[in-house]
């Protein structure tokens, strides 16, 4: 059986000593993890340990770091995918996957064509959730760090944000001349940040996608077929991630 991993703030590993609290002190009680033997701990921040339970109780738990382990598990690429609020569930689709993927942050934003415009207090909820959805993807799949799910408030702020990584990519369906292909291999070795912005179901309007030239990024196309909005961003996702040979 692999060791059981768990995710603790990075402020509760100090002294070579590992301290586990509240959910995660009575999950290993669940497992029934006995005193000698081995866990992994993640700080959330990249780093993996492993480490020997020294204690174990209701107030929680302790465990003695044996040692670093450098995690494999992050790609070398920072990629924040910016997808277009979708209708339905298929927000929890993106994130799940996009963090499956190697995603390292995931914004939605609204846009002209968006069906979807929750309210206020309804986001606060699906960011709640989402959050959740990113923690156990990242648990499932073995990341070494929880990719953060957040929004922003407008159009024009994302494209401020997005345009900020090395390569900021506008996927348009509406782009025939340069793919997203011929982009990554002009950008050459070396690529350490991208941005991926998806459109929402109805697509992103033509001013929409000159603004974001204007602001810096790059229109760019997947092929002649028009993918859904949930298929998009992961697409583009595992092209990036194949590409920068975080495949591998
Ligand atoms: N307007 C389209 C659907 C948009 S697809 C229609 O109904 O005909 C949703 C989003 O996925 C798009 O806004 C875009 O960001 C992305 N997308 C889908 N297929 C694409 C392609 N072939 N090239 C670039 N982007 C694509």
């Amino acid at each position: 059986m692999p060791m059981p991993k768990f995710f603790i703030a990075a402020s509760n590993i100090f002294g070579g000593m590992a301290y586990i609290e509240g959910k995660d002190a009575e999950h290993l009680r669940v497992l029934r993890l006995k005193r000698g033997e081995k866990l992994i701990v993640c700080d959330g921040e990249g780093n993996d340990y492993e480490c020997r339970l020294t204690s174990s109780g209701p107030e929680g738990a302790e465990a003695e770091i044996i040692r670093v382990i450098p995690s494999r598990s992050e790609p070398d690429v920072f990629a924040q995918v910016y997808a277009a609020f979708p209708k339905g569930d298929k927000a929890e689709t993106i994130v799940q996957k996009s963090v499956e993927l190697g995603a390292s942050r995931i914004v939605f934003f609204r846009s002209e064509r968006c069906v979807s415009r929750p309210d206020a207090a309804a986001i606060i909820k699906k960011l709640e959730r989402w959050n959740k959805i990113s923690e156990e993807a990242a648990k499932q799949c073995g990341r070494a760090s929880i990719p953060e799910v957040g929004i922003e408030q407008s159009f024009e702020t994302m494209l401020e944000h997005a345009s900020q990584a090395q390569l900021g990519l506008f996927f348009w369906e509406e782009e025939h001349l340069r793919s997203m292909k011929k982009t990554l291999e002009a950008a050459g070795d070396g690529i350490t940040s991208v941005s991926i912005v998806t459109g929402p179901e109805g697509g992103f309007e033509k001013h929409e996608a000159d603004t974001a030239e204007k602001a810096g990024l790059i229109p760019v196309s997947l092929g002649k077929r028009i993918l859904r909005c949930e298929t998009a961003p992961l697409c583009a996702l595992a092209a990036l991630m194949y590409h920068t040979n975080n495949l591998e």
